[in-house]
């Protein structure tokens, strides 16, 4: 199939795709709105940017990408010249959630197409305006043959799991990653899975609080908390927590006025059922801020929780939405004792000042990637691999990363003809105190 390894097939797709993103902007952010008011700002700055750059990149860099790479032979091959060639893997699946509807379907195709492969991609069934948008774009920039884009709901999902596929790459909770796991295992395919959990961002007695504060509340309350690697609960030295408490709600204030249902920059939560979820969520807690909410259009205020029972449902589950629980703790042992609780989670955040504080933290916990200092915006980086870890995820992606990961590295070796060295070939009679020096030699 031509579009399998001609390069400037791939390329000339990206290219369409790139105008016809860059064409359907105003209806995307519109769609991104209609489905649950997520605000411009947001859908230009976590969604339809970042989708731009990543094909303006991924164009630039392609041919270089996709050249054989030398590396360094081994000299118990000399002479030769090795090579890793990147092979497509051929019919690539991708299933995408709702949070950020459009940059999670478009940013693995992006990859999947540029080394080479076909797809079809599965956009998420509740936000389906912007899935629409997305499927609009998919065929006004692809030969059905080499892309296309299926919507529908878990029952499109499972029947295409149900299919054989050569790379599948599901973003989505960590439940349906098993089933999307197990679906693979049938036919040995490789899977990408980005998944979430419960990130904890921790804040010592050293940090710049009010700047903490300002941070958090940014990264906790975009696209109101439904954000796979936002803060999910506070653990916050004992002695500065009050003080911590007072700037957050001064700052959600500051962002989203005394109404945040009245603001035009915060989102409401998808839909009906994940509404009464969080709504569950708060049963029972100690609400300190916020706790306001509207049936009418799914909106639940940014809300601070006080010392919720490390037994209870909003410490049991992902929240995934705009609730911050707040746990206040005196030794490095208590932090530990939380945070091993849970399963390895998609990101963790260290506010401090101190340094080997920092170093320890991110050192002694497992989880996909973080920050220190600030929330969320490790994601924005190119050259850092996002994905998670254990439950949170398995492989990473953005960047040249991404290609890689829709590539197998085929490695070949190049043998010169010129000389053959004998000592490999039988008889070996004789040999082996020769192969022993060079096996020393080169190792
Ligand atoms: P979800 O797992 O419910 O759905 C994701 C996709 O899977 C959708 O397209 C849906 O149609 C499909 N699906 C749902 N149930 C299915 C089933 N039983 N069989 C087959 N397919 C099925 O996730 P969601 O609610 O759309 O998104 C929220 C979750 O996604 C959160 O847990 C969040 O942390 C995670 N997430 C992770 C990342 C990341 O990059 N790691 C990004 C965004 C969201």
């Amino acid at each position: 199939m031509i579009f399998k390894t001609d390069l400037n097939y791939r390329k000339q797709a990206l290219v369409k795709l790139l105008l016809n993103v860059q064409k359907k902007e105003a209806e995307i952010i519109q769609a991104l709105y209609d489905d649950f008011k997520k605000p411009a700002f947001e859908a230009v700055a976590t969604e339809t940017s970042y989708i731009v750059s990543e094909l303006e990149y991924t164009i630039k860099n392609l041919k270089k990408w996709a050249k054989p790479q030398r590396v360094l032979p081994s000299f118990l091959n000399f002479p030769s010249t090795d090579y890793l060639y990147k092979e497509p893997y051929g019919k690539v699946l991708v299933i995408s959630p709702w949070n950020y509807p459009y940059q999670l379907a478009l940013a693995p195709l992006i990859a999947a197409v540029a080394a080479g492969n076909q797809v079809v991609v599965k956009p998420s069934e509740l936000a389906e305006n912007t899935s629409r948008i997305i499927a609009e774009i998919i065929a006004a920039s692809f030969e059905e043959q080499h892309v296309q884009c299926v919507l529908g709901g878990v029952e499109v999902s499972q029947n295409l799991l149900s299919q054989r596929w050569d790379y599948i790459f599901f973003t989505g909770s960590v439940a349906v990653g098993k089933i999307v796991a197990q679906a693979a295992a049938t036919h040995l395919t490789p899977v990408t899975l980005e998944l979430g959990g419960k990130n904890p961002c921790i804040i010592d007695e050293s940090a710049d609080l009010k700047l903490a504060a300002k941070r958090i509340v940014w990264g906790k309350f975009l696209n109101a908390g439904q954000t796979c690697i936002a803060p999910d609960y506070l653990l916050v030295h004992e002695h500065i927590k009050p003080k911590l408490i007072e700037y957050l709600k001064a700052e959600i204030i500051l962002a989203y006025g005394e109404n945040p249902q009245e603001s035009t920059d915060f989102p409401r939560i998808i839909n009906e059922k994940n509404w009464k979820r969080q709504l569950q969520l708060l049963e029972n807690q100690t609400v300190i801020f916020g706790g306001q909410s509207d049936v009418s259009d799914f909106y639940l205020a940014p809300t601070l929780v006080d010392e919720p029972s490390l037994d209870s449902l909003v410490m049991q589950e992902e929240i995934f939405g705009p609730i911050l629980p707040i746990l206040g703790y005196t030794s490095e042992t208590d932090l530990e004792k939380i945070i091993v609780r849970y399963e390895k989670p998609l990101s963790l955040y260290v506010f401090t000042q101190r340094k080997s504080f920092a170093q320890k933290i991110i050192t002694r916990f497992s989880f996909g990637g973080g920050c220190i200092n600030d929330t969320v915006i490790h994601f924005a980086n190119k050259r850092l691999p996002f994905g998670g870890v254990g439950h949170s995820g398995i492989g990473a992606y953005h960047g040249k990363r991404s290609f890689e990961l829709f590539s197998h590295n085929k490695p070949i070796v190049k043998k010169a003809t010129w000389l053959d060295i004998p000592l490999r070939y039988a008889p070996y009679q004789g040999k082996l105190s020769g192969l022993k020096k060079m096996l020393k030699w080169f190792s």
